[in-house]
Parts: structure tokens; sequence; C-alpha cells
């Protein structure tokens, strides 16, 4: 039995007692344990500041960039055997899985590329010289430093690798070394590119540690000068983000939290824009089997389509094989733990109780494809639907983490926008239609309740790329229940791990001191 270890301090520590069990949730056999008791993770904290910190902030941008592709190439060399893990510890399909490590592996592809553009500066200009009076005499400047202390990065159970690599190419590329904690449940995959880093010898001592279970008191040792990037529930979000030391020490804190993401379809749109619709809304419910922060929750459609759409969605969703997530004819695994599949169907059942009925689903299916009878954490695709935007009650406020969404008709654009508002602030929601006018009045009338828009258009169906698909160039995260943070965004992400820094003096001076950062 694999027992999860940590890495702190420069070496791999393992926790004392028997800890917790991770569990594969098709078999419901233990996989690993893991346990972080007797950790001493303020002595980890302090290892990375003043050992990694120094490191990398030697560093130039290129040169962190040459760290962040060589872990890239860590995750990708290993792809297969992190997809065997995914498929074993979390209860992915091969192809969930893929997305899961090659997400990893891109994202930090991505930001390797960004640090061969940044050089061989060490810290950020951010914008030009500013005078005051005629002449430079009296100017300014401002200056983005790395932060000098610790980023600590908690993950949430869906994307152990995938989590773990995008905070970590930002917080690298800037020069903050890195704590990384995955959710325990699904730490396999985590544990395992853990290993590769430290094998491969991939970053300075002290520039990647490594949480391998329980947060112990962690955060609870975190001062001014350190981040705290946090993807998770917003409960848990809330309860970090009120920790007394974050709050009297004003360390910063990024929260990725809930969201009750919208698909909106217009009211006349070509068939193009109407298949990408309804085959992106039937990816989001069931990849990863619906337990993506950017999933589908709330499908939205004229009245007029009602019909025609809950037909075309029931279709879809009898297509959807769930089984053995390890089989190849197998398109759907179970959801990653016992605790998971309980809150889908207590969740389920709330959104009845509130007057949603169930279309499909709603339960656990009755035999899942080469699974024991009575095994593993199984919940049917499931379509719910309501009879207006306006009654549809907590499906606007609870987040069902699974393969579950609700269809709900509209019956005018500013009903439809005042009902996708009432989710509280997201992530990403999606809009298809043809007509400009309809995309403008919803665009513009949703926007600042989401972190990103995706418009799907008959101009661009053919290439589009699912909402649910994250990319390092554009930023992820959403206001409001969504947790308020921002990460990613080319190099926007880096901000979170700098220091903003005005300078005023003499031009020419501040000139000569600026020169050797990079102007953005
Ligand atoms: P969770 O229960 O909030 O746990 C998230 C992480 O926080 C885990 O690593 C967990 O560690 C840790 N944690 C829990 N309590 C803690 C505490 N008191 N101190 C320090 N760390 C603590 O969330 P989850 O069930 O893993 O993930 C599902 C949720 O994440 C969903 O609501 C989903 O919407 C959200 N999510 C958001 C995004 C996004 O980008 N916005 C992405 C993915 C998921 P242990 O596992 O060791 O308890």
């Amino acid at each position: 039995m694999k027992s999860l270890r940590s890495h702190v301090g420069g070496e791999w520590v393992e926790g004392r007692g028997k800890g917790a069990e991770l569990v594969n949730p098709t078999t419901e056999a233990v996989v690993a344990t893991a346990s972080t008791e007797g950790v001493d993770f303020r002595a980890a904290l302090a290892f990375a500041r003043d050992v990694g910190g120094p490191a990398l902030r030697a560093a130039t941008f290129a040169e962190r960039g040459a760290m962040i592709r060589a872990a890239s190439r860590a995750i990708h060399g290993a792809r297969d055997e992190l997809i065997a893990l995914a498929i074993d510890n979390g209860g992915c399909t091969r192809s969930d899985g893929k997305f899961d490590v090659d997400g990893a592996s891109g994202t930090l592809g991505a930001y390797a590329d960004l640090a061969s553009e940044l050089g061989d500066a060490r810290f950020l200009v951010d914008g030009e010289a500013i005078n005051f009076g005629r002449s430079s005499r009296l100017a300014g400047r401002h200056v983005l430093l790395p932060l000098e202390g610790v980023a600590a990065h908690v993950n949430a159970f869906n994307f152990p690798a995938w989590g773990l690599g995008e905070k970590l190419a930002v917080a690298i590329l800037a020069g903050v070394p890195v704590i990384s904690k995955p959710a325990t449940s699904t730490a396999l995959v985590a544990h395992r590119i853990a290993e590769l880093f430290v094998e491969q010898a991939i970053f300075p001592r002290g520039a990647f540690s490594f949480v391998g279970g329980a947060p112990g008191d962690l955060l609870e040792h975190l001062v001014a000068q350190d981040v705290l990037a946090f993807t998770g529930s917003g409960a848990v979000g809330a309860q970090l983000r009120a920790l007394p030391n974050v709050v009297a020490s004003s360390v910063r804190v990024n929260v990725e939290a809930d969201s009750l993401n919208a698909a909106i379809l217009g009211g006349e749109t070509s068939d193009e824009t109407y298949d990408l619709f309804l085959k992106d809304v039937a990816k989001e419910v069931t990849q990863k089997t619906g337990q993506k922060c950017t999933a589908t929750r709330r499908v939205f459609v004229p009245r007029a389509r009602l019909e025609a759409v809950r037909e075309a969605l029931v279709e879809r969703f009898a297509d959807v094989k769930v089984g053995d997530p390890a089989r190849d004819d197998v398109t759907m695994g179970p959801v990653a733990t016992r605790r998971q599949q309980r809150d889908v169907l207590d969740g389920i059942a709330k959104l009845v109780a509130a007057g949603a009925k169930v279309v499909v689903g709603g339960k656990a299916p009755d035999a899942p494809l080469g699974v024991e009878p009575g095994r593993g954490f199984f919940v049917a695709p499931t379509l719910l639907e309501v009879s207006s935007a306006a009654d549809a009650g907590p499906v606007h406020e609870h987040e069902v983490f699974g393969p579950v969404t609700t269809l709900i008709p509209y019956d005018g654009t500013p009903e439809l926008i005042a009902a996708v508002r009432r989710g509280g602030g997201g992530l990403v929601s999606s809009v298809y239609g043809d007509d400009k006018e309809f995309l403008r009045t919803v665009v513009f009338g949703i926007a600042t309740a989401h972190g990103r828009l995706v418009i799907g258009t008959e101009k661009n169906a053919g290439a589009a790329m699912s909402p649910g698909l994250v990319l390092p160039q554009l930023v992820h995260g959403g206001p409001g229940r969504a947790g308020g943070g921002e990460e990613l965004g080319g190099a926007r992400g880096l901000r979170l791990y700098l220091q903003r820094t005005a300078l005023q003096g003499y031009g020419p001076l501040l000139q000569s001191l600026v020169e050797s950062g990079k102007q953005v």
C-alpha cells in the first residue's frame, strides 16, 4: 500500500499514524494512505522562504521559465502513468485524466513561453515615467517585485494535476517559492508529480514543497509577504480568509470557489450555433463526471425552444456510457468519493424539493458497466427542469458538484439577465446566438457577474473550445460566489505574487534603477 509523504525542508517526510485513506471510487478499494501528523509546517514555510525564495529571486525570468518548462516536460513524460493514477484514484475516464494532466503540462508550457518573452529581467516595470512638472526632476515609476514570502497553494480534489501546475507556473515565474497542497482524497496524481519534480531536481532547494495529506496548521503560520491561493468550496475559502494570522498580517488571499455557470441559448440561431450549444452543454455536464468548477449548472433557453432542447439533451445524455472508467467504452466514471456522491444526491433532492422536476437521471445508475453490483460512487447524468427562471429558487444558489444541470425557460432578455445574475457571481458562462444585438445585450448585461464569457456563433462553431477549458492566456476566476479571485491571464496572473511599489524621485536616477526590469 502506498503511503503518501510530504516534501518539506528539502526532504521527504512521512507523517505519523494511520492517516486518511485514498479510495478507488469505482471499486471502493483503498489505494493509498496519507498522513501529515507530526510534519513541522512552521519550519517547512521558513525553509521555503529562506532557502527557496532567494534562489528563485536570483534567477531571471528566462531561468525560472527553464524550470517551468522542465516541470511541464516531467508531467508530459509521465503522462500515461499519471492518467492511470487519475483513473484509479479519481474515477476519471482516460479522456478526463488526459484533460487534467495535459491541462497541467500545457499551462506550464504556456508560462515557460511567457518567461522567454520576459527574458533576462528579474522584476517588472509597470507603466511609463510620470513627470510632476515640466522636466523629469520630479518623477515617478512603478516597479513590481517578487514578494519575499512563500506561496501556499491549496487545491480542490477535481484537478490534482492541473490545479497544481497552473498555480505553480505563475508563482515560480514571479519568483516566489511554492508549498503545494492537493486535496487528500485524490492526491495520488499530485504526489507522483511532486516525486517527479524531486527526482529530476527541477527546482532549486526550497522552491517547491509538497503536502501529502491534511493541511494541519500549515496556514496558521502564514505571515506578511506570504500568499494563499485556494481552490475549493466557498465555505472553506471563507474560513481561510478569516484566519486570524491571515487577517492580522494582510496575507494576500486568492479564492477560486463555487460557480453556477450558465449556458444561454438565443431566440433564433443557425443550426451550427444550436449544435455547438448542445455539444457544449452535454460535455460540460458529463466531462469529469460534472466535477468541474466550470461545468454548466444552468441551461437557459427561450420558452419556445424548451421542448426541442429538452429532447435533444435527453438524447445526448442517453448516449453517455456510465461505468468503470478504465474501460474504453465507458464515457463517464463515478464521482470521486462517497461523500461527493452523497452531496450530489442530496443536492438533487434539495432542488427537487424546491420544485425542479427530474427529466432524466437524478439517482445512481442501475448497472454501471463493468462494476460489481452495489459498488462505486456513481451518479447518472441528470437533467432537471424548472418552470421559469423566476421560480428556480435554489437552482440559482446551490452548486450540485456532479453530472447535474437544470433546464430553465426564459421569456425575455431582461428576465434572462436578471436570472443569470442571481447565480451571485460565476467563473464562466456561455452565450450562443447569431443576433448581434442579443449577444451585445446579454454579454454586457452579465459580464460584471463573471470572470469569463464564451460566445458561440455560427462564425466560430467549427473551431470553438468548450467553456470548461481554462486557457492560461485568459483570466480564470470570478466575482462573488466564485470567490472574487483571479488567476492566470498570462502576465496578469503574476500580480498576485508581486508587490507594486511606486518610486518617486529624480527622473534620470529612477530610469537607471528600473533599466534592468522588464517594462509591461
Ligand atoms: P474543499 O472541501 O473546500 O477542499 C479544498 C481544499 O481545501 C482541499 O485541499 C482541502 O484539504 C483543503 N481544506 C479543507 N479544509 C481546510 C482547512 N480548514 N484548512 C486548510 N485547508 C483546508 O473543496 P473540494 O471538495 O476539494 O472541491 C470542490 C469545490 O471546489 C467545489 O465547490 C468547486 O466548485 C470548487 N472548485 C473551484 C474551482 C475554481 O477554479 N473556482 C476549481 C475546482 C473546484 P483536504 O482534502 O486535505 O481536506
